[in-house]
């Protein structure tokens, strides 16, 4: 049987977006960041790359042409008023920064990143982005930065994406100081009221229970299985075509 998400590469987000809802999910919807955490993201992984090639650079400057380049990008300056893309971009460099005051460059040097990789799970290939890799100073430990669209420290541990990456990372960062080889994984994400969230998973967090979880809910995925919610909870732009969900 051909599986339903044959030839279709899944983002993390399109994963989430079937945890939240089957239904949602084959009527295309997407789990998609806030633009304050894409450009975020975007900013910290710039500047992250941009320090890798070239360690000499000054990381505030990096930051602030990144956030005016991808700012630009977004084509605000067509939409909105000149002083609130002024105000967007002073809030983006703020969000930017309290990540790396959080990994601080004295404490940790930037390796790698940002990059994609691909897991397999059952017969479908989950694409996985780590924002950047980072060598403790202290220690020599490697650390992973991701964003998360979760804000709770339950809701983070959790998420079948959090679990993909502690597995196939935790063979990628090798033993040291006679621990065993582990995977120490650092989030990051926007509330809705614009400040940044943190939170912290290693190893230790990985759960057999929820990893078998995903292969049984991947699994349906490609049976094609789907189903509305009901009554739903959310506010979904499909409410007035899924055929069962609540009207608004
Ligand atoms: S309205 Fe609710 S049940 Fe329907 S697709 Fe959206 S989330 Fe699923």
């Amino acid at each position: 049987m051909i599986p339903a998400t044959a030839g279709e590469i899944l983002t993390e987000n399109r994963l989430r977006a079937f945890v939240r809802c089957s239904e949602f999910y084959h009527l295309g919807g997407n789990l998609e960041e806030s633009s304050l955490q894409e450009v975020v993201r975007s900013v910290y992984e710039n500047t992250l790359a941009s320090i890798i090639r070239r360690p000499d650079l000054d990381p505030l400057h990096v930051m602030n042409k990144a956030a005016y380049r991808l700012i630009k990008a977004t084509g605000m300056q067509d939409t909105h008023m000149q002083s609130q893309v002024t105000e967007f971009h002073r809030h983006t460099l703020l969000i930017a920064n309290e990540i790396f005051t959080t990994l601080p460059l004295a404490h940790y040097t930037p390796v790698f990143g940002p990059f994609t990789y691909i897991t397999r799970v059952s017969k479908t290939p989950i694409e996985l982005r780590i924002s950047g890799l980072l060598r403790s100073k202290k220690n020599k430990a490697l650390h992973v930065v991701s964003f998360s669209p979760y804000r709770e420290q339950h809701s983070v541990n959790n998420d079948p994406i959090t679990q993909l990456k502690l597995t196939t990372l935790k063979h990628a960062v090798p033993p040291h100081n006679n621990r065993k080889a582990d995977c120490r994984m650092h989030s990051f994400g926007t509330y809705n009221t614009g400040t940044l969230f943190y939170r912290f998973t290693d190893t230790s967090h990985r759960n057999p229970e929820i990893l078998k979880q995903i292969t049984t809910m991947v699994r349906i995925m490609e049976q094609g299985f789907r189903y509305p919610i009901t009554p739903c909870p959310h506010n979904c732009k499909f409410k007035e075509i899924c055929q069962i969900g609540e009207k608004k």
